[in-house]
């Protein structure tokens, strides 16, 4: 199919975007790296009036690291974070780790980090990072500028705290500490498909007692998941000895926190090829893997 016909318009700066996108009595869509957009358009289940094709607005091309935060400009691509160097610290090693997880290379050159948090599926990576990070997304709209942090932002599937007129501007992550260690795994059918799980974690672990645990979930409820009960139930858990064994020992920690992610923190709605119950069992494991990932990235 071909996209319905739609006006379209080309800003240069921020304040003409915001013109823009200014009319709210029509349905207007920003553009940015187009890889959502553009095929919900060709599949006609989207039909703007108005495309806004933020492209040219360089302002938005911009990746900053200020007292403790990284920020993400609109325009920065999935790509941007290949090599663990873009960001600094563990966060760009967890970066590194998620990112290449997402579609293919040609899809990781277009689109845009803010515009998967724009778009808001619940098998993004970025999403569920941004939810147990803590990030805050920053807008600018008719009644001026606002930051959302993550928590509030995610509504549901493919729906946001965003209001008519906003464009997202940038997304701000706190950096993590030289003291934290990292995870990310993800499950999929086939290498190009979505997650039907995955897990973000960062841990600051002293001597072998977890200090503090983040953990996201992706596709695991209708918006992305912070597990904070898992969390929870690992402050101030000590962690053992990992061994070298493939797998964790009976009851350690990593395996019961899996287990209460999977039964209080995620959501999940059945699927085809994974009922909820194979769902919550990959939850369990994944989480606990991950936890194990994070683990033995902690600097001795
Ligand atoms: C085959 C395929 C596989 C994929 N696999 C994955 C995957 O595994 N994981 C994953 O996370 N994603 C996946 N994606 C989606 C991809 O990551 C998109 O790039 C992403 O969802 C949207 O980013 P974009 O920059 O392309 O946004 P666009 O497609 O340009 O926009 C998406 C939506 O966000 C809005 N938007 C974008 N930027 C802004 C802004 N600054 N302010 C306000 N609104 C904005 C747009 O108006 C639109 O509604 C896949 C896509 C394809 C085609």
């Amino acid at each position: 199919m071909k996209p319905a016909g739609f006006d379209y318009a080309v800003p240069r700066t921020v304040p003409e975007t915001l013109d823009a996108l200014a009319d709210t009595a029509r349905d207007i869509k920003v553009l940015a790296g187009g890889q959502s957009l553009i095929l919900e358009m060709h599949l006609q289940r989207i039909q703007p009036d108005l495309v806004v094709d933020i492209n040219r607005v360089t302002e938005l091309d911009r990746l900053s690291v200020n007292d403790g935060t990284v920020e993400v400009g609109a325009l920065i691509r999935h790509g941007a974070f290949e090599s663990p160097q873009a960001v600094p610290g563990p966060l760009g090693t967890l970066f590194s780790r998620a990112v290449v997880n997402i579609a293919h290379p040609p899809i990781r050159v277009r689109g845009t980090m803010v515009g998967s948090l724009a778009w808001a599926h619940p098998a993004s990576e970025w999403c569920a990072i941004a939810t147990a990070l803590d990030a805050d997304i920053l807008l600018q709209g008719p009644d001026g500028t606002r930051q959302v942090p993550a928590s509030d932002w995610f509504r549901g599937p493919l729906r946001t705290a965003r209001r008519p007129g906003e464009l997202i501007t940038s997304v701000r992550f706190p950096l993590l500490g030289a003291d934290s260690g990292v995870g990310f795994i993800e499950h999929r059918r086939t290498h190009f498909c979505f997650a039907q799980v995955a897990v973000a974690a960062a841990l600051t672990v002293r001597g072998r007692v977890i200090d503090e645990a983040r953990i996201g979930l992706v596709n695991c409820a209708d918006r992305p998941v912070r597990a904070h009960a898992a969390a929870q139930a690992l402050t101030g858990a000590d962690v053992g000895s990992l061994g070298t064994d493939h797998r964790l020992p009976d009851g350690h920690p990593f395996l019961r926190a899996g287990r209460i992610a999977a039964e209080q923190d995620a959501a999940p709605l059945a699927e085809p090829y994974a009922d909820l119950e194979y769902r919550r069992h990959a939850i369990a494991v994944l989480v606990g893997r991950t936890l194990r990932q994070a683990a033995e990235g902690v600097p001795q």
